[in-house]
């Protein structure tokens, strides 16, 4: 180590040992020429000695009150920290050794990463309130509908085999929804917490997109789209890298999306692109597309572009804050190109 202190310790002793032999010096300069006699020799030497020791010990002296300034300066910012006040800094300036603006630095460093902190934590506490506050909201609405359907039949509406068909089917509907909202917290708060483990394998991919749309058939036909696979390339192998069953999550969310977000007598398309080292998988549809200014924040939890038309396909809000999460933990992001009333594109890549 080479500080401050230490060349101020090796430049007192210098000094002193310096002044030591000039002393020595001169009293014998003075001596050879007579100017003092042998007996004052001592004398001289011992007094000259004794001014040298004072200069040092005068200048160690006022070296060592500008340091107790600086400590009482690093004390006070200390201090400040520790009752809270982390937006002041340290006049690192002001303060002369080294080692002293080293621990100086270190405390503002330490003051910024504090700030930090406590922000993050605000942020945090802030979300989690909001999605409180959201999903007991989400989960009142077809609570309520249930309840409202139940009292109108147990006062009488039962009776009436046409009200009482419709209000039963009305409130499995509802019943239905919360299951999937259920079904989705308990998903998303599974991902959040880092408590879905990965298993990361490799996999044929068009086998795998096959199989996921012919799942997804039926509900393209009740609903009058078409549904289709088409694949780039083929050349290549159709190897593809990830989580099968996370990655079927999400691509079974952007398919219902594209279908439950689409036009009658719309379609769906779902390409493959195999390149060199990655796959690109893109699913289009023809339908309502999404208004520019909303496109980069549906994929916050319980955010809807139409609220009422969401509710209404059954939807929790909660299926692209799933796929944003899955696809990020295969290191690839989801992207959105989207026109109102012409279609919307969701497409991510994998590794391959
Ligand atoms: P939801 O359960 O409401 O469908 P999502 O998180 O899956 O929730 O989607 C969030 C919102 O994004 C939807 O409410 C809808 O407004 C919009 N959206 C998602 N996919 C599409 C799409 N393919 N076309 C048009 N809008 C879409």
């Amino acid at each position: 180590m080479n500080g401050d202190l230490q060349q101020r310790v090796r430049l007192s002793a210098g000094l002193w040992l310096g002044g030591l032999a000039v002393s020595i010096g001169l009293v014998l300069l003075l001596r050879a020429t007579g100017v003092i006699a042998a007996s004052a020799e001592l004398w001289a030497l011992a007094g000259s000695m004794i001014v040298v020791t004072l200069a040092v010990l005068a200048r160690a002296r006022s070296l060592a009150a500008r340091d107790a300034e600086s400590v009482r300066i690093l004390t006070a910012a200390a201090r400040d920290l520790a009752a809270g006040h982390f937006e002041r800094t340290v006049p690192v300036d002001q303060v002369r050794l080294r080692e002293l603006r080293l621990l100086g630095e270190a405390i503002d460093a330490l003051a910024i990463r504090a700030q930090r902190d406590i922000a993050d934590l605000k942020r945090l506490e802030r979300v989690r309130s909001e999605f409180l506050g959201n999903v007991s909201h989400e989960l009142r609405t077809p609570i309520f509908s249930v309840q409202g359907y139940l009292e109108t039949l147990i006062d009488g509406a039962v009776d009436d085999p046409v009200v009482r068909d419709d209000f039963l089917r009305k409130a499995h509907l509802n019943v239905l929804r919360l299951h999937g909202l259920l079904t989705d917290l308990i998903e998303i708060s599974r991902i959040e917490s880092g408590e879905m483990k990965m298993s990361f394998r490799y996999f044929d991919a068009v086998e795998f997109f096959r199989a996921i749309l012919d799942e997804l058939q039926p509900t393209a036909e009740m609903a009058g789209v078409t549904l289709e696979l088409r694949i780039t390339a083929d050349d290549r192998d159709h190897g593809a890298y990830g989580d099968r069953d996370r990655l079927k999550q999400a691509v079974v969310n952007l398919v219902e999306n594209a279908i439950k977000y689409n036009r009658p007598d719309g379609a769906v398309t779902v390409e493959l692109e195999f390149r060199e080292s990655e796959l690109l998988v893109r699913v289009r549809d023809t339908g309502i597309g999404i208004p520019a200014e909303d496109q980069a924040r549906i994929f916050e939890r319980f955010y809807r572009v139409d609220k009422n038309r969401s509710r209404a396909v059954g939807g929790s809000g909660l299926g692209l804050a799933i796929v944003k999460h899955i696809i990020e933990a295969h290191r690839s992001v989801v992207q959105v190109a989207s026109t109102p009333g012409v279609g919307s594109t969701f497409s991510f890549t994998l590794k391959r």
